[in-house]
């Protein structure tokens, strides 16, 4: 599984999602939101682990464990913190990190690169624990083409949506793979070995290369042997209101995700508590899944208005339109 996660936080309460892209020469561990509490369900090695924080919005729910984060990684010595959120997210993040005393860390190392989407455009202000984060040091602006983050095996796209305020969606794509073909293997005459090492470009090989004492042409090998296939891909998608036109562009947007979190605030009666909050009501959810039709859906972030009996009714609501739908496991509910 390259891409595994974990919604953390309890039902009707705070809750964020952890994903972690394994790309077999490493490890990626991306939280998106971060609830009460959210973090403290996390050994702390992993939070350590963590490399970038994707905030949809700064409404509390999604960021009152940002301080149990940060107080694990302000002084991270191996890499920076990289944070993202809407318009408006290196105002607050600056007021987070200023909101503490700091005068015992002039030696410390720790860097927090702070990047707001701002369409057209992404700023980036970066910070430091060692200057007590009392300055915002203004990076570059970079267009905005649709994805905050991007490594050779994954990006991590965003896609703005309307919670009466700007609101963040986010999705993990891998790239594609290359796979070998085994049965075109076999029609080679050739069996596995060190050789696809090469073929795969893992290491240095010349334009020819020699397999059981024959030479094949490098270049033919590949096209022959090998096939792509899509990489993995899960999606965020919490606090936002479902309009035509937003669904339309959701639909092209999640087109071919494997998996889709998604927040399930209110039950089909409370139509109207849902589009006084910029929310989704189960109906909006379900048909949102039957149309971008993924592997699974996973329904995270219920009112705490409910009981347990009315959220499994609600899970039912989605499920008779999406029957691919669930809770998180651990909810076991
Ligand atoms: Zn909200
Ligand atoms: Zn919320």
């Amino acid at each position: 599984m390259p891409i595994q996660f974990q919604v953390l936080g309890a039902p009707g309460r705070d809750n964020a999602l952890l994903a972690e892209v394994h790309t077999g020469d490493a490890v990626h561990r991306l939280l998106f939101d971060c609830g009460e509490g959210c973090v403290s369900e996390l050994p702390i090695s992993v939070v350590h682990q963590i490399e970038s924080v994707f905030f949809s919005h700064f409404h509390i729910d999604h960021i009152a464990g940002f301080d149990a984060f940060f107080r694990h990684n302000f002084g991270r010595p191996d890499a920076p913190v990289r944070i993202f959120g809407p318009l408006g997210t290196c105002d607050v993040m600056a007021h987070r990190f200023r909101g503490f005393t700091w005068n015992l860390v002039a030696d410390a190392p720790g860097e927090f690169q702070v990047t707001e989407v701002a369409p057209p455009r992404m700023i980036t202000q970066t910070f430091y624990t060692k200057e007590g984060f009392a300055v915002a040091h203004p990076g570059p602006e970079t267009p905005f083409r649709g994805w905050v983050w991007e490594e050779a095996d994954f990006r991590v796209e965003a896609h703005l949506l309307d919670h009466g305020m700007p609101c963040l969606a986010y999705l993990v794509r891998e790239a594609p793979r290359w796979n070998f073909h085994l049965p075109a293997v076999a029609e080679l005459g050739l069996r596995p070995g060190p050789w696809m090492r090469a073929v795969r470009g893992e290491e240095r090989a010349d334009e020819n290369l020699t397999i059981d004492g024959k030479q094949y042409a490098l270049a033919e090998l590949r096209s022959r042997l090998m096939r792509q296939t899509p990489g993995e891909s899960i999606a965020y998608l919490t606090d936002f209101r479902l309009d035509n036109a937003a669904e339309e562009r959701l639909v092209a947007w999640l087109a071919g995700c494997d998996t889709l979190v998604c927040e399930n605030n209110f039950r089909n009666a409370d139509r109207q508590l849902a589009e006084n909050s910029f929310h989704m009501i189960s109906a909006d959810v379900a048909r949102l899944a039957r149309r971008v039709n993924p592997r699974r859906l996973v329904l995270f972030h219920l009112s705490d208005r409910y009981t347990a009996n009315e959220w499994r009714e609600q899970r039912e609501e989605v499920r008779t339109v999406f029957p691919r739908t669930e809770f998180p496991v651990a909810w076991k509910l």
